[in-house]
């Protein structure tokens, strides 16, 4: 029976981690880490996530401002507003909550956001300077499953690692971030047989959002199977894109949804934004 990884715990052993640094930052260099946060109409997924972020930006003692805008903002406008944060010498940290609305260039805004204030990771020049294995602030999710390996004493180097979903947000930076620490690496996607590449991974990370794709009978026996996937069920409950149970049986360790990747991703928001005060981004 496999062991469950917990997510929320190891989430809140980094904020505490990030506390202890701004405490230390604030004391000798008179710096307070600052997060803002650009909402855009009233998706409620999106105002979840957010209050999630402002949360923890709280808890570990960081400045942070919500710039909530009507649907109706024009691109230009928004592309004004990030460049007043970028600007802004108390924001260390810029996150434009996705989805935008259709009229927005989701991308043209991304790639406004001044690289060393990505607090998401996502801009051309991190996700580049990831590809090309220089220093690069990370996306969230796959850093925080990163962190998720480290704790249970996972070593990529050597193992073989498939990479369910080819998203620019979690599949592909996963991958390259897994080929960094030496492992194996197959990325799969739709048009992948899934079952074969799964079944001989040592290391499954699934991130495609359709519910159980993935069954406990392609798990090989002692793999670490990570679930990025959250769906929600009409009676509200969130599944993950792994068969949980039938998986459980044959892994050595696997995250739960929720509770396993969903709180890293917040944890390790703030630790890039920590990071970009303390490399004393202006
Ligand atoms: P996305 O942009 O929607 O991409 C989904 C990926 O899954 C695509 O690469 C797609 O392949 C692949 N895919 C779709 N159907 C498939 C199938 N039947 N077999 C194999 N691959 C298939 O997804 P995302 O933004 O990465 O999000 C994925 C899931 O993770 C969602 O449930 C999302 O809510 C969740 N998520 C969770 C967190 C967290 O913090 N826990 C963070 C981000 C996302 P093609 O490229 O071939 O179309």
């Amino acid at each position: 029976m496999a062991q469950l990884i917990d997510g929320k715990a190891v989430a809140a052993r980094v904020r505490a981690e990030v506390k202890a640094e701004v405490d230390r930052l604030k004391a000798e260099r008179g710096i307070t880490p600052g997060l803002a946060v650009v909402r855009v109409g009233e998706d409620p997924a999106s105002q979840v996530y957010v209050g999630g972020k402002k949360k923890a930006a709280a808890e570990v003692g960081f400045n942070s401002w919500e710039h909530h805008r009507d649907a109706s903002i024009t691109q230009d406008e928004l592309l004004a507003l990030v460049r007043q944060l970028n600007d802004d010498p108390a924001v260390h940290g810029i996150l434009v909550q996705l989805p935008l609305p259709k009229h927005i260039d989701a991308d043209a805004i991304i790639s406004a956001v001044k690289p060393e204030k990505d607090a998401d990771g996502f801009h051309p020049m991190n996700a580049g300077n990831l590809l090309l294995g220089r220093p690069a602030t990370r996306a969230c999710t796959p850093y925080g499953i990163m962190r998720l390996l480290e704790e249970i004493g996972c070593d990529p180097a050597g193992k073989r690692a498939v990479v369910v979903g080819r998203s620019n947000i979690v599949g592909k930076p996963m991958a390259l971030m897994l080929l960094q620490k030496n492992a194996t690496v197959t990325i799969a996607h739709s048009k992948s047989d899934v079952r074969r590449e799964v079944e001989g991974a040592d290391i499954v990370v699934v991130a495609v959002g359709v519910k159980e794709l993935v069954k406990g009978e392609w798990i090989k026996p002692g793999a670490v199977v990570i679930d990025v996937g959250m769906n929600r069920l009409p009676d509200g409950k969130l599944v993950g894109d792994v068969e949980f149970a039938k998986a459980a049986e044959r892994a050595s360790y696997i995250t739960p949804v929720p509770g396993g990747v969903g709180p890293m991703t917040i944890a390790m928001l703030i630790r890039n934004t920590l990071e970009a005060a303390e490399r004393g981004v202006k």
